[in-house]
């Protein structure tokens, strides 16, 4: 299975949860017992299927949260009304089990071989996979440039808190929050959704190449990549990945 790239060759694999975190109140972890997983590179996803006592399926994708080489975690944010997210943030239990295929996705990925800088723009649980990237950096010991602009309601939504404050302390590494909603007093980081001057100011210039991934809603994302077209991107260059309709 070890670089199996065709989705149709991918077998679904029952998986327990060995854990469960919780990162906000409507988001948790899930780290992922699945034997005969293959290793997974930074940014990928898997498919989750969920199949009731009826018979009933109901499949979903995730981004893999943990860097290569780590116990396999999907970081899932409960959805009002949610099928799948619902019974993964609310009811999945430690020795609860459930199918995953994967891992799945050759374009939204980053291996850490170009040096070139990286800029990781995500919206709510948009920051799942760009985070597989930051720890896949921070455990390799890479030495590249990131710049995380990352967007949240509040900062009580905000996915990673810990672990991004503590990581900023690592040269090279630097994260610039917004909260669209609702700001705590005191607050220093933006204060709006994402806009030109945002990206201007926390952007380095187009001419100095850097790699770009940017993932969320569908709209968060079309605003983030047209924004940095607009301050002379190639379009090529930056990467995108939307996982649903709305969201901050
Ligand atoms: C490649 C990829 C990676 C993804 N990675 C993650 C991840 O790491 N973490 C995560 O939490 N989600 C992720 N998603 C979204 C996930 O696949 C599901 O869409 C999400 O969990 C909702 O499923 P549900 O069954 O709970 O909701 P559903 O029962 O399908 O829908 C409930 C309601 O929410 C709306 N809706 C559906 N999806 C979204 C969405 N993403 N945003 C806003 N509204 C939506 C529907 O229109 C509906 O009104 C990813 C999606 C893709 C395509």
């Amino acid at each position: 299975m070890a670089g199996a790239a065709v989705l149709g060759r991918l077998t679904w694999l029952v998986t327990e949860v060995a854990s469960t975190t919780e990162e906000t109140p409507r988001v948790r972890t899930l780290l992922l017992d699945a034997e005969g997983w293959s290793n997974h590179r930074a940014g990928q996803h898997l498919d989750v299927r969920l199949t009731s006592e009826d018979g009933y399926q109901a499949q979903r994708s995730y981004s893999i949260a943990s860097a290569p080489g780590e116990l396999l975690a999907i970081t899932v944010e409960r959805l009002e009304d949610g099928e799948v997210s619902s019974y993964l943030v609310d009811e999945a239990r430690e020795g609860d089990e459930f199918e995953v295929r994967g891992p799945i996705g050759g374009y939204f990925v980053w291996d850490g071989a170009d040096p070139s800088p990286l800029l990781l723009i995500g919206g709510g649980s948009g920051v799942v996979p760009l985070m597989a990237m930051i720890r896949h950096r921070a455990a390799s010991g890479s030495s590249t440039p990131v710049r995380l602009l990352y967007s949240s309601r509040t900062l009580e939504d905000v996915i990673y808190r810990e672990e991004l404050d503590r990581l900023q302390t690592q040269p090279g590494f630097e994260v610039f929050h917004t909260l669209t909603r609702s700001q705590p007093e005191g607050w220093t980081g933006y204060s709006r959704r994402i806009d030109a001057e945002i990206l201007r100011e926390v952007a380095w210039p187009a001419a100095e190449t850097p790699q770009v991934f940017v993932c969320g809603s569908t709209r968060f994302v079309d605003t983030a990549a047209d924004g940095l077209v607009a301050l002379g991107y190639e379009p090529e260059s930056i990467r995108t990945e939307r996982f649903g309709a709305t969201g901050s």
